[in-house]
């Protein structure tokens, strides 16, 4: 367990100093008169963010959603009041999400929804990854789920009104607010309301629209007062700087509990406390909240916790994990006709995929994946020029090392976009370049085979050591999400890019390809075939 930033810094204002003075004569007050309401009343919110796997990373040592399910029952022995959040970004992407079950289906999130409903999930707002599949995917998704969803700025272009759950013939609206009462043993009780709001992407546009979040937000708030809540918490899965105007715009907020970033994150702005965990729980946040409702005041200490394999499994959920898992196993066999932990290559350096690195820098793995794509072309269409790609088709956030099995290959692509060489200027290609380092962010950050650099003296983009001339047309091997403008701010690749090349292969075959020749492997697997294969 450790104590995160926010927490050492709210020691130092006046509400934590507030609300450590206020815990103790509170126990004692309580054990002195029991059952007498005394207007003050402790809740515990468990927040987790950008889950995209079941299964632990980094060999079994890091996350897990289990062991998460075991750290809610401990929360919930503690505190009867205990209510788990997810800010979004769950149903899409995985490996085995991408997996077809039928000729026509792929699993799409039914895992994940199948898992969070075991973990105990009691509230979750929409991601962009939300809006990654079909819209009748999305939907089997929020009717199979056991918990509340909710969404102020996020409706459905099809429709008016707002998007519904059908759980087991109950048909509700997914609603803009949502107030969660509570109640403690001395019959203290407190109303919490809740705000969903998302970013706007491209994801899923041709059945979402989005409504801006911080006039939805005005609304929410207002509502929620005239609902008279004690306590007003907005569940978003925003930009940190968008977090940050939603804070300026509302101090009435008690706190902002976000997501997007994949990486831990405090902050306070005008008062208000935003936080933001770890992807795939490799932390997750306990906030721990003491509202007195004598002064109308709510104490907030927020303390990150890791989730390390010292946790033990909640063994029910280990079992949907194990489920799905073996499910998962089966329909890779299928797929690439050999078993999922079977070893394709033998890696003495650590290819790193971790988010906070493929988001922001080439590594082994990053150049690693721009040369399978150049070495897929076949010598009858000549050599490209280079390689690139949106660092957010890099999904696997761990790292390679040793043994590489098919899997951690599905686990780096799982997207699987096509392969094409296309025929860009030197213009379009600098105007990608200067959009991919200025905004990092959003899986922005473009990489390439490592023969592009930035020559930071000469402030200009370099081709092996050449500067490149805007005049200049270029055969670059490209994945097809970033040449069809698909990728955020390098839309203009809709219309910029004209002369487009066939597909070749797809990107996780040309990787498979590339591992199995340049790192051959002298094993070929432990006959262990379940994943993750360890
Ligand atoms: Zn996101």
């Amino acid at each position: 367990m450790i104590f995160h930033r926010s927490f050492l810094q709210n020691l130092l204002n006046k509400h934590s100093v507030g609300l450590i003075l206020l815990v103790l004569p509170l126990l004692s007050i309580a054990q002195a008169t029991k059952k007498r309401d005394n207007r003050k009343i402790n809740i515990t919110l468990l927040q987790i963010n950008d889950v995209y796997e079941i299964s632990p990373l980094d060999s079994g040592r890091s996350g897990g959603l289990a062991r998460v399910a075991t750290i809610r029952k401990q929360l919930q022995k503690q505190n009867p009041n205990t209510y788990t959040l997810l800010a979004g970004d769950f149903i899409s992407p995985s490996a085995i999400g991408t997996l077809r079950y039928d000729d026509k289906n792929r699993i799409s999130g039914r895992q994940m929804v199948s898992v969070l409903n075991a973990t105990g999930v009691d509230l979750v707002t929409f991601g962009n990854h939300e809006f990654d599949n079909s819209v009748e995917d999305l939907q089997r998704c929020i009717d199979s789920s056991k918990f509340q969803w909710l969404s102020a700025n996020v409706k459905p272009l099809y429709a008016s009104g707002h998007f519904i759950k059908d759980f087991r013939g109950k048909r509700e609206p997914i609603p803009e607010v949502y107030i969660k009462k509570f109640t403690d043993a001395d019959g203290t009780t407190v109303s919490v309301g809740f705000i969903g709001l998302t970013l706007e992407t491209k994801a899923g546009e041709k059945y979402v629209f989005y409504e801006d979040y911080i006039k939805r937000a005005g609304k929410a708030i207002d509502s929620l007062k005239k609902k008279k809540c004690n306590i007003i918490i907005a569940l978003t899965h925003l930009s940190q700087s968008q977090d940050s105007t939603l804070a300026q715009h509302y101090p009435q907020l008690s706190m902002i509990i976000g997501g997007h970033e994949h990486v831990a994150w405090d902050s306070t702005v005008n008062g208000v406390l935003i936080v933001k965990a770890d992807a795939n729980v490799k932390t997750v946040y306990k906030h721990f909240l003491t509202h007195d409702k004598y002064r109308g005041v709510t104490f907030i200490r927020s303390e990150l916790q890791k989730i390390t394999d010292s946790i033990p499994d909640d063994p029910e959920t280990k079992r949907i994990v194990d489920r799905w898992n073996s499910k998962a196993s089966e329909l890779v066999e299928k797929q690439v006709k050999s078993p999922p932990c079977t070893i394709v290559a033998q890696l003495h350096q650590t290819f790193d995929g971790t988010e906070a690195s493929v988001r922001t820098k080439p590594t082994l793995l990053t150049m690693a994946i721009g040369k399978a794509m150049l070495k897929a072309i076949p010598d009858s269409l000549g050599r490209a020029h280079f390689a690139l790609y949106n660092s957010g088709s890099v999904r696997i956030d761990d790292s390679l090392k040793g043994a590489v099995k098919i899997y951690d290959l599905f686990r780096v692509l799982p997207f699987n976009g096509n392969l094409r060489v296309d025929t860009l200027t030197g213009s379009v290609i600098l105007r990608l370049l200067d959009t991919s380092v200025n905004n990092p962010k959003d899986g922005c950050f473009l990489q390439t085979d490592g023969s592009i650099q930035y020559d930071d003296i000469a402030k200009r983009w370099t081709l092996a050591g050449k500067p490149i001339n805007p005049a200049d047309t270029f055969y670059v091997a490209i994945s097809d999400y970033l040449a069809d403008g698909l990728q955020q701010k390098m839309e203009f690749m809709g219309t910029e890019n004209k002369r487009k090349g066939k597909v070749i292969t797809d990107l996780m075959t040309a990787l498979i390809n590339y591992f199995k020749t340049e790192y051959p492997a002298r094993e070929s697997g432990n006959g262990k075939d379940i994943i993750p294969c360890y």
